[in-house]
């Protein structure tokens, strides 16, 4: 059983390249949906000798913090920045279950992300370490059929008590105000030399008008 004491933690995975009002919104309300205590950013590393990521990972760091701030339940943990090789969620997990033995762990995906999930490395293991929560994204449905489909049979539920009074295996599939933002259209926005203002806090405009980390090379 979790503690009953401490409530779950949400570890929410991205690129974060860069962090955006998508991201921080559908934080926000999760944080406030299922009651966490705390709301973890987790940035994904960018592994050296491969173009996975644009923007470097103090930059990708640097915004994620800037945008957190004044949020105290939002925190933000650097471990995959700071590995060597790639990091596995299921890794992650199984550390920060060994760091938080009793605790619910709250892993947040997109529903794009969820869909991808038998794709994952030891996939069947991550409801042993944590809870998924799923949140829906513009175009997207939940599974009914397949893998995913019978999962969603067996580890489901519409209830938040749950995610509170066991630390890990349940599916919660949550809405969340759909912002139709994508890191990828604001790093186009930039190379084609527009504003990326309103798209993301302002704060982290600023990281990107000052390091240049996605202005054109050329
Ligand atoms: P990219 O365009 O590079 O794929 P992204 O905007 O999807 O970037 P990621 O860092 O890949 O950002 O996303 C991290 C997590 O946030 C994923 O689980 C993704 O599904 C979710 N997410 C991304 N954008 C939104 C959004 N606009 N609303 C809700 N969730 C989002
Ligand atoms: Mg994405």
């Amino acid at each position: 059983m979790a503690s009953p004491t401490v409530g779950p933690m949400g570890i929410f995975g991205g690129t974060f390249d860069p962090i955006h009002y998508g991201h921080l919104r559908t934080a926000f309300e999760l944080l406030q949906a299922l009651e966490l205590a705390e709301m973890r950013f987790m940035p994904a590393g960018h592994p050296p000798h491969r173009e996975v990521t644009v923007a470097e990972n103090p930059q990708r760091l640097e915004m994620v913090s800037v945008a957190i701030a004044g949020q105290p339940e939002f925190t933000v943990d650097d471990r995959e920045m700071r590995k060597a090789g790639p990091s596995f969620t299921v890794e992650t997990l199984a550390e920060l279950r060994h760091e938080f033995p009793r605790r619910a762990l709250c892993l947040v995906v997109g529903m794009d992300a969820f869909l991808g999930l038998p794709k994952w490395h030891r996939w069947h293991e991550l409801l042993e370490l944590a809870h998924l929560v799923v949140a829906h994204r513009p175009g997207w449905r939940a599974p009914t059929t397949g893998a995913l489909g019978e999962m969603l049979e067996e580890h489901g539920t519409d209830r938040v008590r749950e995610l509170h009074d066991s630390a890990a295996g349940r599916i919660y599939i949550h809405a969340v105000t759909q912002l139709e933002i994508s890191s990828t259209e604001v790093r186009n926005l930039i190379h084609a030399g527009r504003d990326p203002r309103y798209l993301m806090p302002d704060r982290v405009c600023r990281i990107i008008h000052d390091t240049g980390c996605y202005a054109r090379k050329d």
